[in-house]
């Protein structure tokens, strides 16, 4: 009865904002579980490490609960990040079970905290939030390895007022993001409420409590996603692919279910078709405790989940970080190939005809951009994994339309070829490792190029203007005629065709002068003297004519329909007078 109970590891990955203590707080639990269960309780293994429930449950000082939890431990993944956790996957959705948001109390939330905990909404993880570096407060005095109640009670009250201050700081910004939380010892219903964790990954205070309450996350919401079979064939994620000596191409995997032993025939999700290969090795650390050897690995006939394991098999070298390894039987290889292949293409499926490019490290990564991009409306045209190279940059240079010449690159790098390839190229790429940044820096690149484009076309585009000609002031009558001229609306440029208020073409502007000065342009309330090539005074024009600069109808077109929101004033009220002397005859000029 027991043994139907019994229920696999819990996956753990811990997130949060760079130096807010992501690995000083994986370092600490690992640090933990080596002091308080001598050598040989912890278990080290490849990409993850292992505290089995009984250090936990002493640690917190609460042996007699070792009955009460029927997990058998925590299983940390090593690589912390955000980035670990969204490229990590597994059938059900992340492969992480549970999470740790880790925050630096003296700072709160940042961006990249809070695309954490977006993604783990959407993935519903349960997870707990660690307020770290309580030791760098103002007072604080430091109990080691103490769990958090009993080192807040050693507090001042004001340091404690300050803790809880903080505290309900980051309260109301996690209400913001649509979850309920509280200091964890004041929560009494996990399943409404977030705990929050004071704690300090370098003094270990509040360390435990971390441990504890993830352990009970696990056992209330977890218990059927964990429930597993060891007879079930092994299922697992790539973590990394790796060159080892005297191995060759390796793969690190966190298997999640069932048991992989030496000899299996494993599919492996690739960029092509998924590989299908032969077990030849599965390798562990070799513990501290053993004679140390040249070796760094202990091979082992058979693990069952769950479990970082290194394997070793021929044909793995276009294995993809982040996608499935599963055992296959004796006639199921090619349908399991299907299945994680059709897996894979529905990831990069939301692409169009037109878009962005984008690459990312891992399919999980990718998928997360995506789904960003997404949200933001920008549209993609193709995404892949694996480094920007040289082919990637050859395509992208043939999009006509500037703003989706652009590759967007998370957590890659750029092929030397592909870096000399961008030079000669119109291509621009942004590359980064925070998915919101990328977006940001896309966003406002493109906001950017367009103003600037707007403003190009503006500078050639043929503005409004209108003025009249001041009575006793005519300077010469022909050829070119020079006038005084008052100008009533919008503005006047050198070469520009002007236009009577019956919409005859009349002449050309030669020359403006303002106060003896050659001018380019006068705008409204300018009296400016002004050469007009083509009409004669007395015939075409007269005093105190009101005349206008014609607008060819094409640059009409661009004013209203495109620039219109960027003209003054009484620049508006100038083309409203123009179009219509034009669209007396022609209502659709200019339509
Ligand atoms: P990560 O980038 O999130 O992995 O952060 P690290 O674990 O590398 O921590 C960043 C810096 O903060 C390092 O210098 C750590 O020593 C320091 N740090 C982390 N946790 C604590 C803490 O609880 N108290 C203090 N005083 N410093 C800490």
């Amino acid at each position: 009865m027991a043994e139907n109970k019994k229920l696999r590891t819990p996956i753990v990955c811990v997130m949060g904002h760079v130096d807010h203590g992501k690995t000083s707080l994986l370092d600490k639990i690992r640090g933990t579980a080596v002091v308080a269960g001598e050598a040989g309780a912890i278990t080290q293994h490849i990409g993850a490490t292992e505290v089995p429930i009984d250090i936990i449950v002493n640690k917190c000082g609460q042996p007699q609960l070792i009955n009460k939890f029927i997990v058998p431990g925590l299983l940390f993944i090593d690589t912390p990040g955000h980035h670990a956790f969204t490229s990590l996957r597994s059938r059900g959705g992340a492969l992480a079970d549970l999470a740790i948001v880790i925050v630096d109390i003296n700072e709160g939330f940042m961006p990249q905290t809070i695309e954490s905990l977006q993604i783990l909404k959407r993935f519903k993880t349960p997870f707990v939030v660690a307020a770290n570096k309580i030791d760098r407060i103002p007072g604080w005095r430091t109990n080691p390895e103490k769990p958090f109640a009993e080192s807040f009670k050693n507090q001042s009250e004001n340091v404690q007022q300050l803790i809880d201050t903080r505290i309900y700081e980051l309260v109301g910004e996690l209400y913001k993001l649509g979850f309920n939380s509280e200091r964890y010892d004041r929560v009494t219903d996990f399943q409404k409420n977030v705990g929050i964790v004071p704690i300090s990954a370098a003094t270990g205070e509040g360390v435990a409590d971390i441990l504890m309450i993830l352990l009970g996350l696990a056992q209330k919401f977890l218990e059927s996603n964990l429930r597993f079979d060891a007879n079930n064939p092994g299922t697992g994620t790539v973590l990394e692919i790796k060159e080892e000596k005297g191995l060759g191409t390796t793969i690190d995997v966190i298997l999640y279910d069932g048991t992989l032993k030496k000899g299996d025939t494993i599919v492996v999700g690739s960029l092509g078709n998924p590989i299908i290969t032969k077990v030849r090795a599965l390798l562990k650390p070799r513990p501290l405790t053993e004679i140390q050897t040249e070796e760094k690995f202990k091979s082992v006939n058979e693990v069952t989940a769950a479990i970082g394991v290194k394997i070793a098999a021929p044909s793995l070298e276009k294995a993809l970080a982040g996608t499935a390894v599963r055992v296959a039987g004796s006639d199921n290889a090619d349908e399991i190939a299907k299945e994680i292949k059709t897996e894979l293409e529905q990831v990069t499926l939301p692409t169009g005809s037109t878009g962005v490019a984008i690459k990312a490290d891992t399919i999980g990564s990718l998928e997360a951009l995506v789904n960003e991009l997404t949200k933001e409306e920008i549209p993609i045209r193709k995404a892949g994994v694996g480094d920007i190279s040289h082919r990637d940059i050859v395509e992208v240079a043939a999009i006509e339309d500037p703003y989706y010449s652009v590759i967007i690159g998370f957590n890659v790098s750029m092929l030397p070829d592909a870096r000399e390839k961008i030079q000669s190229s119109e291509i621009k790429v942004f590359m980064g490792n925070i998915i919101y940044r990328l977006i940001d820096d896309y966003k406002d690149w493109v906001k950017k190029q367009k103003e600037q484009s707007e403003k190009t076309i503006a500078e050639l585009i043929v503005k409004p203007g209108r003025f009249t000609i001041m009575p006793g002031c005519v300077f010469r009558q022909s050829k070119p005629a020079v006038v005084g001229v008052k100008i009533v609306g919008g503005s006047v440029k050198n070469n520009v065709e002007i236009s009577t208020q019956d919409g005859d073409v009349v002449g050309k502007v030669k020359g403006l002068q303002l106060e003896g000065e050659n001018i380019s342009k006068a705008s409204i309330g300018m009296e400016v003297a002004m050469a007009l090539e083509g009409p004669t005074v007395g015939r075409q024009i007269k005093e105190e004519d009101t005349l206008y600069v014609n607008i060819p109808e094409r640059h009409a077109k661009v004013l209203e329909q495109e620039l219109y929101d960027s003209l003054t004033a009484d620049e508006v009220e100038t083309f409203e007078s123009f179009l219509s002397i034009k669209r007396r005859d022609n209502p659709f000029w200019a339509k």
